[in-house]
């Protein structure tokens, strides 16, 4: 199938900047990310207790592990399936959920759906012989596919589920990390694998009064089923004569609400900020086009992917993927096919893109209108601001579910946010909705600070240094995975390495190059490896040197996460990419890993 170029609407350019950032301006915070509440103290039950599995009972557990890998989603199931291929066997997966799965376990809210090319996003396809169902995979069959690649690679006897590490010490006397965890564990590893995944911990509006309400609440990511009824397919059937409220219109609200408003004696959204909403378009996997294109399909559909996503198509490029992540690409594409593909200058092309962005832009806030009957509801529900700068959603029935007369929306975008909290429900613009249960679709701490994030106090290396004050400006590594100062200790995510638009993609390359790290340093018989200071400076220069200049991009952007709220301290969600790009990295990689000396890394007794 071609997949053609959509139809965009003309604009006007400066009106639509202007309004861009009036949008933005209206909801910038003084307190930034410091604006959420963490799921600790008070709050711990919307992180720690797990609505899905029973508890975990088991002794403590006293033991010596060559690997430590902290969490059970893609990157802690890749990681540790690499590491047993590698021939590493003495590891365990450490992990607070009842099973594997990461976000895809915790996250089971009604509705769930992975948002990206399922043929992309779903890891180790070819390996363990699976084609999704769909385009867009359900949450179900997400999870169910962590648990595949848990089976496959044999996973399941090395975890430790139901726990939660709680601290991190290196152990200079034994060159091995004590790992604390809330069970009481004993366990002395060789190596420890840091997985959290960026999804890891959900996160709380700090609205005034959050704690006073005396209704019903919880977090998407740990879906109360008990208090609804249904399962992730629907049927919430005790919500009926209740009246509910979601507090958030994020990727996870987009989802969950249709399902709401269908069974809830009424629904009350408070948004803050509109999410852009364009057609889930979902349809069967063709099978046999994907068989037919033989080995390493996946690879070639994901490097597809990603040039659409980051990079944007040359001549001749298909979009495989063609949906609304790809579309602003494909849109250019067409334009400079059709101006027989002109030499342009970098500015040029920038210029280009902003305007195929907000046509694309346009088009969806025109089809809101074309959807939503109530004029005021429509416009409220209008994205200003450009494509990338929130997370594109794609549903059929979010829209039309603003149609329903038991579904109210209430725009809090004046006052940044909802009001305050009172024992009997919400206040915002000057009104009190009293409701039964307030839901906080309010996402995660992604771009909030890193002692927040990994929750693990205190996480210390030689001499007793805080990995959180090492980084107190900024990350220092050699290619994202390992830091001075902390021998044996290796990082996968949004840090100093290659970022691809498809995150499984970066999880399975770090996984592939800290596997390799490690079977060397165990085959060389080293007890411990880790930068030395020189490879690490150097990294970070090369990093600073080669980092795209996007910050006028972000700073524009209305805030979220995305952009670290609008704070004048950017950082960024994608940590700090190296900036010749995912595949240019992958080459880097494949060549340090050829030349076989560990360049840039100590190897100590
Ligand atoms: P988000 O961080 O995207 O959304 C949080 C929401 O809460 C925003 O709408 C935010 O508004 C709102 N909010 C926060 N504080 C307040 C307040 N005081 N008053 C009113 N509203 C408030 O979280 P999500 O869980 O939706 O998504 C997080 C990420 O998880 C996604 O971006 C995506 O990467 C991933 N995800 C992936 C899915 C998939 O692939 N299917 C599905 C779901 C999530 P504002 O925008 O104004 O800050």
């Amino acid at each position: 199938m071609i997949c053609k170029p959509t139809q965009t609407p003309e604009i006007d350019l400066p009106a639509l900047r202007d309004k861009y950032r009036q949008e933005r301006d209206k909801r910038i915070r003084a307190d930034g990310g410091n604006q959420y509440v963490e799921a600790a103290d008070g709050f711990a039950e919307y992180y720690e207790a797990d609505p899905y599995s029973p508890p975990v009972i088991r002794e403590p557990v006293s033991q010596e592990l060559d690997v430590a890998v902290l969490g059970g989603g893609f990157a802690g199931l890749i990681a540790a399936a690499r590491l047993k291929q590698a021939g590493v066997l003495n590891l365990r997966i450490i992990d607070l959920a009842g099973d594997f799965g990461g976000a895809w376990y915790w996250n089971r809210y009604p509705g769930i759906q992975c948002d990206t090319d399922s043929c992309c996003y779903l890891p180790m396809l070819e390996e363990v012989n699976y084609i999704p169902k769909d385009k867009y995979a359900y949450g179900a069959e997400v999870y169910e596919h962590c648990r595949r690649i848990g089976r496959h690679f044999g996973l399941y006897e090395t975890a430790l589920f139901g726990t939660l590490v709680r601290s991190l010490r290196w152990d200079e006397s034994i060159r091995r990390w004590r790992v604390g965890t809330n069970r009481g564990d004993d366990l002395r590893s060789r190596f420890v694998v840091m997985c959290p995944g960026p999804f890891n911990r959900p996160k709380l509006p700090g609205i005034p009064g959050i704690q006073s309400f005396r209704g019903h609440t919880f977090h998407t990511a740990r879906w109360d089923y008990d208090y609804t009824g249904g399962d992730t397919t629907g049927g919430l059937h005790k919500l009926g004569d209740k009246l509910v409220a979601i507090i958030g219109t994020g990727a996870s609200a987009i989802q969950v609400i249709p399902f709401l408003a269908r069974h809830a004696r009424h629904l009350y959204v408070f948004q803050r900020t509109p999410s852009y909403i364009d057609d889930r378009g979902n349809q069967p996997v063709d099978v046999e086009m994907i068989k037919a294109q033989g080995p390493g399909w996946q690879k070639k559909r994901q490097a597809n992917f990603h040039t659409a996503a980051f990079v944007g198509f040359g001549p001749g490029e298909p979009d495989l993927v063609c949906d609304g992540w790809t579309e602003v690409s494909r849109n250019m594409a067409a334009k400079l096919e059709a101006m027989g593909w002109p030499q342009l200058t970098f500015l040029q092309l920038i210029e280009m893109r902003e305007i195929e962005d907000y046509k694309a832009m346009e088009r969806l806030r025109r089809r809101i209108d074309s959807v939503v009957k109530d004029r005021q509801t429509a416009e409220a529900l209008k994205p200003y601001y450009r494509f990338l700068c929130k997370r594109p959603c794609f549903s059929d029935e979010y829209l039309p579910t603003f149609n329903r007369p038991n579904v109210t929306l209430i725009d809090v975008s004046q006052s940044k946010g909802v009001e305050r909290i009172t024992q009997m429900g919400i206040v915002a613009n000057g009104a009190e909705y009293q409701v039964d249960c307030i839901i906080f679709a309010s996402g995660f701490e992604i771009t909030t600070e890193l002692r927040r994030r990994f929750g693990i106090e205190p996480l210390a290396g030689r001499g007793g240094l805080s990995l959180y004050d090492h980084w107190a400006d900024g990350y220092r590594t050699l290619h994202g995975m390992m830091t001075y100062g902390f021998p044996n200790l290796c990082f996968t995510g949004f840090t100093q390495a290659g970022v691809s638009a498809n995150t499984t993609a970066m999880f399975e390359q770090q996984g592939n190059h800290i596997a390799y790290i490690i079977k060397e340093t165990l085959a060389r018989g080293a007890a411990t490896v880790e930068p030395t200071q020189q490879a690490q400076d150097q990294w970070v220069r090369i990093i600073r040197e080669t980092s795209i200049t996007d910050r006028q991009f972000w700073r524009e952007c209305t805030p979220g996460y995305y952009n670290n709220e609008g704070e004048e301290v950017f950082r960024s969600h994608l940590g700090e990419p190296y900036g010749p790009g995912f595949y240019a990295f992958d080459q880097l990689l494949q060549q340090w890993r050829d030349d076989g000396n560990m360049e840039g890394l100590l190897l100590g007794k």
